[in-house]
């Protein structure tokens, strides 16, 4: 099973939900839970469930490299790139490997053979375990901007006989839709506010065009305006829980300490958001 944790925008509380989620499956149920922390620009999940990386290994993307001895700049390769990551000028080839997705396309259809590709490294993926639960991270190098080849490598530790909880980045873009496809369940946490309410939407949107059962998590519930609610009710969206707002939470997330530290007040509205998603999985 794979329930993905997601919100339309950064600072909602996603984190905070899908680490104490994974702990409280982690006491709760009998299956073996993994966490796959996907949100390889920041990920952060490390800092609340601390576990021991025991694997570290270089994730490479591959970009071509042309031999201009052998190319007669025909430009088939700049045609085939999506991503304009070549230029041919009349007896140039630029490559822009910051561009490339490594997709191998263009030296798959160059007529002269004329483009070898070589390895650029982009993350690393670390292993390891904590508590009961399996970890697996992407970490993406500084100032990379290729997400998504990281993601797809920290997907495929996924074990489809365990509970696999995903940690998605925030927002709707392509990380984002690698992150979610192939959900079971995605847990869209968001906060009462215009701006909550607006990234909710969009989210919502992406969600329902991929197809992915999901249910709502209204963070910091009693602030803000009832319009979440509204919206959610209006639209037939399963509010899964709602976690008040507590000072002593942003206590425990600036010392790196999960929620459920704080007891059966917390356990309880962890219970109620499983007890709501095996219900809208059974449906
Ligand atoms: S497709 Fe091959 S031969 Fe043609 S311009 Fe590109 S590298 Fe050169
Ligand atoms: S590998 Fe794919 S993305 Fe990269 S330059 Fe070639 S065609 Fe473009």
């Amino acid at each position: 099973m794979i329930i993905s944790v997601a919100s339309g925008k950064g600072g909602t509380g996603k984190t905070t939900v899908a680490t104490n989620l994974a702990l409280f499956l982690a006491e709760n149920k009998s299956r073996n839970i993994r966490f796959l922390d996907c949100d390889v620009e920041e990920p952060n999940s490390y800092i609340f469930l601390k576990p021991e990386i025991e694997k570290t290994q270089p994730v490479n993307i591959l970009v071509p490299q042309v031999d201009e001895k052998k190319c007669d700049f025909c430009g088939k390769c700049a045609e085939v790139c999506a991503y304009n990551a070549i230029f041919v000028a009349k007896d140039k080839v630029l490559v822009f490997p910051s561009l490339c997705h490594g997709c191998g396309g263009c030296s798959l259809l160059c007529p002269q053979k004329a483009i070898v590709e070589k390895k650029k490294k982009i993350g690393v993926l670390e292993q390891g375990k904590t508590f009961a639960i399996k970890f697996v991270q992407g970490r993406l190098e500084i100032g990379e901007p290729m997400a998504t080849p990281l993601i797809r490598e920290v997907k495929k530790k996924i074990d489809s006989d365990e509970i696999n909880i995903i940690d998605v980045p925030p927002g709707t873009s392509c990380p984002v839709i690698e992150s979610v496809k192939d959900s079971d369940f995605c847990i869209l946490v968001t906060e009462p506010t215009p701006f909550g309410l607006n990234d909710l939407k969009l989210a919502v949107k992406l969600l329902k065009k991929l197809k992915i059962k999901f249910g709502v998590v209204i963070n910091q519930a009693d602030i803000g305006d009832e319009k979440v609610k509204k919206f959610c009710q209006k639209d037939n969206i399963p509010i899964l829980t709602q976690i008040p707002y507590d000072r002593n939470v942003a206590v425990l997330y600036s010392h790196g300490i999960p929620l459920l530290i704080e007891g059966e007040k917390y356990k309880k509205i962890f219970q109620e958001m499983w007890q709501g998603i095996e219900k809208e999985l059974k449906k």
